[in-house]
């Protein structure tokens, strides 16, 4: 008994130093001293600036590069979430609209992101996919881009469908790169899995374990995922009635991932939805604030995340409201750019400052001059053999008024390199 008692007591000093830091934070000493202020000398930041922080052994940053709605606003892309570990490994979980260009934004080489999870085939969670397919190819992922994700009702309902289709319709764009530029990332790799595994792996390589259960949304065919690695645990939740499932296999999580979908009255004032609609897709399909509350009051997870909403001045008091009538652990309302960096013993929540006018990131090996002779087994394979090029009446419509200058610029490419690139046609 007196150990128990020992116990509370410190049980409850932790509940109030954890309250006393959540109240002032950890810079909320007004009385700063020399060291904190320079006329010379730079502070410490509480920002993440992409390229200019290390990822420690035994560290896990988390970075929110989509955390919207299905329509497109600047502020928020539609769902996505990346994962970086101190082993190297880097994985997304969903790829909604406009999220390609907030990955871009962290400076990462393309190479190093070829590795996605889908969670579900709505568009805000898959419609990125070929701007990653195309855009990763170009800029440095010279592999297959690896996708994961679970079946569905019927092959037409699955992810390898929904991938093949994808390539398929991309077929005039590889086309009309072979042979022009490095064509060797224009492929896929992708592993489809039965939607009704209840916390079964679905990846384990480099000492990470990615577990896949079953969600509830729209239809069969949605799941969420738990990455495990080095005592650490991520659970990402995609779109999903709140369920058994989750309320089970993200327990222990350090940072759990959970849809939080904007209020009923929201909906129907700021989206203009129906009543009937608002109340279909706000509590039935998705999970209303209150709901993802409860679920987390089960969970009870090192930080809750809540995201699919349009985080504004006037969205944002209404959500923390309900989710704090039912839910009064630590918590994130998520928006782009909110990094996690989290440790064993600490999450640290800020948020990234990005370069807007960003460069593709250094190539993590080098790219490779363009080969003609991929074209002949590319179209033996996607184009019934024909040979994709110009026609001769296309190629007769060539301006040749141009032909000086631009040889003009192979010279200078000649004289600079110091070695001679043959005008095209002239070998
Ligand atoms: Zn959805
Ligand atoms: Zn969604």
């Amino acid at each position: 008994m007196k150990r128990s008692g020992i116990g509370l007591t410190l049980v409850l000093v932790a509940a109030v130093a954890v309250s006393i830091g959540y109240l002032f934070g950890r810079t909320g000493d007004s009385t700063a001293t020399a060291q904190d202020v320079s006329p010379t000398e730079a502070r410490a930041r509480d920002y993440y600036v992409p390229n200019s922080e290390d990822l420690a052994p035994d560290e896990m940053r988390v970075i929110a590069c989509g955390t919207g709605m299905p329509t497109p606003r600047p502020a928020q892309a539609a769902a996505c979430f990346l994962v970086e570990l101190g082993n190297g490994d880097k994985f997304i979980f969903d790829m909604g609209d406009g999220s390609v260009e907030r990955l871009w934004a962290l400076e990462i080489p393309p190479a190093y992101l070829n590795k996605i999870f889908l969670g579900h085939l709505h568009g805000d969670h898959f419609g990125d996919l070929g701007s990653m397919f195309v855009a990763g190819a170009l800029g440095g992922r010279h592999g297959p881009l690896r996708i994961w994700g679970p079946s569905g009702q019927v092959p037409e309902l699955g992810k390898a469908y929904a991938v093949q289709m994808m390539e398929n319709m991309f077929t005039w764009d590889v086309a009309g790169r072979i042979g022009q530029t490095d064509t060797r990332g224009f492929h896929t790799e992708v592993t489809e899995f039965d939607y009704k595994l209840e916390n079964q792996i679905v990846f384990e390589e480099n000492g990470v374990t990615i577990r896949a259960w079953p969600a509830i949304h729209a239809i069969d065919g949605a799941v969420s995922y738990g990455l495990e690695w080095n005592g650490l645990k991520f659970v990402f939740g995609s779109d999903t009635y709140p369920n058994k499932w989750y309320n089970e296999y993200a327990l222990d999580a350090d940072l759990a991932i959970h849809e939080c979908f904007i209020t009923v009255p929201d909906f129907v004032n700021k989206w203009r939805a129906t009543p009937e609609a608002a109340l279909q897709v706000g509590t039935q399909i998705h999970t209303a604030p209150e709901a993802f509350g409860k679920v987390m009051s089960e969970v009870r997870p090192r930080m809750a995340v809540a995201y699919h909403f349009f985080k504004d001045f006037d969205t944002t008091p209404g959500i923390l409201e309900r989710i704090r009538s039912t839910y009064d652990g630590p918590l994130s309302l998520a928006e782009d750019f909110m990094v996690w960096n989290i440790t064993e013993d600490e999450i640290r929540v800020r948020m990234a400052l990005v370069e807007e006018h960003v460069w593709n990131a250094p190539m993590a090996d080098p790219a490779l001059p363009p080969d003609p002779s991929e074209m002949t087994p590319f179209a033996a394979e996607r184009t019934g053999g024909v040979v994709p090029g110009y026609s001769d009446f296309i190629y007769s419509g060539r301006w040749e008024g141009v032909d000086d200058v631009l040889r003009e610029i192979y010279q200078e490419a000649s004289d600079a390199l110091g070695r001679e690139f043959p005008y095209p046609g002239d070998e």
